[in-house]
């Protein structure tokens, strides 16, 4: 870009600007000086959730004891659900919060292929979340491997071609599977164009929610969408390890039958009928025990997002990575930056990766001595996540010229290319 003002002071002037400014307020910062670039792996902790989990503790946990059960955390998963069901475009009943985004992603696969028996082909694409593939490629082995799993190239890394995906669904197809947001690159699916594809052949579609919901519009029910998982941790803020969504088409839950039949699962869980006998709504496709205090730390982390609207907040998500864009293009392309996500706003989500052939010694470096929290993603993508709730412009602009220090001063150089367990 050639007019890019690329002063501090314009960072804070598109932070004068800023409707969404007041958020920041709603969240802890304990190092003023940090630069945060990775609320799309955990999100920051909301002030509320403190107190909210205080308050569980001392009240629900110390002093109610097993009495909470009857008065709040019984219904929890299915509450929690419904808090979460506008930010996914589903209305009431088709949502639960429980498990982790591949267990669900596991039981919601083979229920999905036992509705479509007599097909075998799964589509999904190469930048589809490692974990899902490996999800897939397990419920394939335990049908028998009657499966075959159709991953989508990817020609640049990047993107998919929204043709050839279209062109991969046919009549053999039985379930669509894609993460909406890709967690690499950012890629953004067309989800109306592939559902209605999917739907026209006779498949089911499947979309993984994680690095979308929180960030970009999701409208299933609109978009007629049979199934989505999704993750609470990233843009959701609800703490780490903290329990996924499900979402089965109302229409559906009625035919679609769990995997893993336990007692939360069942019609009358304290009947302790020997027989599993599940109830017809969703709740079904709970499993056992739900983790209580990471729901409702779930349900509290949702008021900030909820009031400030899916709207606005994918309104500034497409402004920071723009900017963000905009500041690589100038300050870091000449140092051999390259750009490793869409140039087209409305084709990403809230992150973007820039490559660079140093990648994972900047990334140490950036943590190491420059307060700059972005992550590394195989084999040369240092990845930034601007959470837009209460990520900055300012931040932007300090993100990019502490990359800039790191790579004309060469500091990267101290530091091994060796990895650490989690990057
Ligand atoms: C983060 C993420 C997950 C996480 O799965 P867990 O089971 O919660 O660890 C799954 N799928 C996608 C696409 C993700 O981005």
């Amino acid at each position: 870009m050639e007019n890019t003002d690329l002063r501090l002071a314009s960072a804070q002037r598109l932070d004068a600007q800023d409707d969404l400014a007041g958020y920041r307020n709603e969240f802890v910062f304990a190092e003023s000086d940090l630069v945060y670039m990775d609320g799309n792996s955990l999100g920051r902790l909301p002030r509320r959730v403190l107190k909210r989990i205080q308050a569980a503790l001392e009240s629900e946990w110390g002093r109610g004891l097993i009495r909470s059960w009857n008065t709040d955390w019984y219904e929890a998963p299915v509450r929690v659900g419904e808090t979460v069901a506008p930010l996914i475009g589903a209305s009431a009943g088709q949502v639960v919060v429980s498990d982790s985004t591949s267990i669900n992603l596991f039981k919601l696969v083979m229920a999905a292929l036992a509705l479509r028996e007599d097909r075998t082909v799964i589509v999904t694409d190469e930048l589809n979340f490692p974990s899902d593939l490996y999800v897939l490629q397990g419920c394939a082995r335990l049908l028998g491997e009657r499966h075959h799993l159709h991953r989508v190239p990817s020609l640049d890394g990047i993107t998919i071609d929204q043709q050839a995906l279209l062109d991969a669904i046919d009549e053999r197809t039985a379930l669509v599977t894609l993460s909406h947001v890709t967690f690499k690159s950012g890629f953004l699916h067309d989800a109306a164009a592939v559902t209605e594809r999917a739907h026209q052949a006779g498949a089911l579609v499947l979309w993984d929610l994680s690095h979308s919901v929180g960030a970009v519009p999701v409208e299933l029910d609109r978009w007629g969408a049979d199934l989505a998982v999704g993750c609470t941790y990233k843009y959701l803020n609800a703490g780490p390890g903290s329990p996924a969504f499900l979402y089965v088409r109302r229409d559906l839950q009625e035919e679609a039958s769990s995997p893993i039949w336990g007692w939360f699962g069942h019609r009358a869980p304290f009947a302790f009928d020997p027989n599993y006998d599940p109830p017809s709504g969703i709740t079904r496709f709970l499993v056992g025990s739900p983790c209580i205090l990471a729901a409702l730390a779930l349900e509290a982390a949702l008021k900030p997002l909820l009031d400030a609207g899916i709207a606005r907040v994918h309104e500034k998500a497409m402004r920071l990575t723009s900017y963000l864009i905009e500041l690589a293009d100038a300050v870091l392309a000449p140092f051999g930056f390259e750009v490793a996500s869409p140039r087209d706003p409305m084709r990403r989500g809230a992150h973007v990766s820039l490559r660079h052939e140093d990648a994972y010694r900047i990334n140490r470096a950036l943590i190491e001595e420059m307060n700059v929290l972005p992550d590394f993603r195989e084999p040369d993508n240092i990845r930034l996540g601007l959470s837009p709730l209460y990520t900055s412009y300012t931040d932007v602009w300090k993100g990019i010229d502490r990359i800039r220090q790191v790579v004309s001063e060469k500091r990267f150089e101290r530091y091994t290319n060796d990895r650490l367990p989690v990057t």
